[in-house]
């Protein structure tokens, strides 16, 4: 096959495909990347991937591309290897995804780079389906895209009905964005919107399989998830608050991220949806009070109601 034919057959792929040379210089960029990460062919080749362009972050938020790189560590020993790891868009946004890494050799055996081939690892279709059926029945919100606060409302109660009283299936995040005024005051609102609407991706794109994101208000969030008790929530949460932290919008002067609090409540016996939301944002409150930048469960001193 010739160069050319071979990269219409990559391309032909739905997953991410690119290479690097021994230097880890980009020298290969499909179209499955370009439409995974925002970044054209164009953008990618060229650049040394450990430049920060996808700046490949762990389950912590730390860095691997400066010593953890699958692909430098695939050049090293030859071994293929695998992992799950959240890579930037080049929208802001933070997306998991489940990477291979392998060499590559030329006819002699000699490795001369490595081929990195990634696939989004978000229950994407699900979201997808979830969004066409809240377009349908006015339960969008228009700027983040996400439900709203009329689809929470829908959400809780179904959830609690389903719960038949019982409690301890599920509970809520109420996550809040820190000091976003000063977003707005820096940097105006156009720009707090695009942070908004960068948010609420990377938090519906990083809930499990099953868990709800609504836009509660303003730059207040809501995730409903399933949990089998507030330890449950609270690694979901910190989970999320870190992949905040890593997410952000480009503007001229440089990269605008924010933090957010989050006060976490597990469902009880006998809770209404404004109950549970109630306790939910009295630990927003201490969470805020304590310092902002965490997330604050039951255990707790609650501040007075
Ligand atoms: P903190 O929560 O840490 O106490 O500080 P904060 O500055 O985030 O304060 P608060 O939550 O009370 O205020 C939120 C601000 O978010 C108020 C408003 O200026 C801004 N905001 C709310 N909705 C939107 C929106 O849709 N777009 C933009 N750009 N800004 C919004
Ligand atoms: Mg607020
Ligand atoms: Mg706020």
């Amino acid at each position: 096959m010739e160069p050319g034919e071979l990269a219409s057959v990559l391309d032909a792929i739905g997953d991410g495909v690119y290479v690097v040379d021994p230097r880890r210089h980009i020298t290969y960029w499909n179209s499955g990347a370009e439409r995974l990460t925002g970044y054209t062919p164009a953008e990618a080749v060229g650049r040394w991937c450990g430049d920060g362009m996808l700046n490949h972050v762990d389950e912590v938020g730390e860095s691997i591309c400066g010593t953890r790189c699958p692909l430098q560590e695939t050049m090293n020993d030859g071994e293929r290897r695998e992992c799950r790891v959240y890579l930037h868009h080049k929208d802001g946004y933070v997306v998991p995804v489940r990477v291979a890494a392998t060499p590559v050799r030329d006819a002699a055996g000699t490795i001369t780079g490595a081929v990195e081939v990634f696939v989004d690892d978000t229950e994407q279709r699900q979201a997808r389906r979830q969004a066409d059926q809240l377009a349908t029945l006015a339960l969008t919100d228009h700027l983040s895209g996400l439900g709203n606060r009329a689809y929470l409302d829908r959400v809780l109660e179904e959830r609690l009905r389903a719960a038949r009283g019982a409690g301890g299936t599920f509970g809520v995040l109420f996550v809040d964005v820190d000091h976003f005024k000063r977003v707005n005051d820096e940097h105006g609102h156009a720009v707090g919107d695009r942070l908004i609407r960068v948010l609420g991706t990377t938090l519906a794109r990083n809930v499990r399989p099953g868990d709800q994101v609504a836009r509660y208000g303003g730059e207040e969030f809501v995730v409903v998830a399933n949990a089998t008790g507030v330890a449950d929530l609270v690694t979901l949460a910190e989970r999320l608050r870190m992949l905040i932290r890593q997410s952000g919008v480009s503007v001229p002067e440089g990269r605008v991220g924010v933090t957010v609090s989050v006060g976490v409540a597990m469902a009880a016996a006998g809770d209404t949806a404004a109950m549970v939301l109630d306790r939910a944002d009295r630990r927003l409150l201490a969470a805020k009070r304590a310092g902002r930048d965490r997330t604050v469960d039951g255990d707790g001193a609650l501040p007075p109601a």
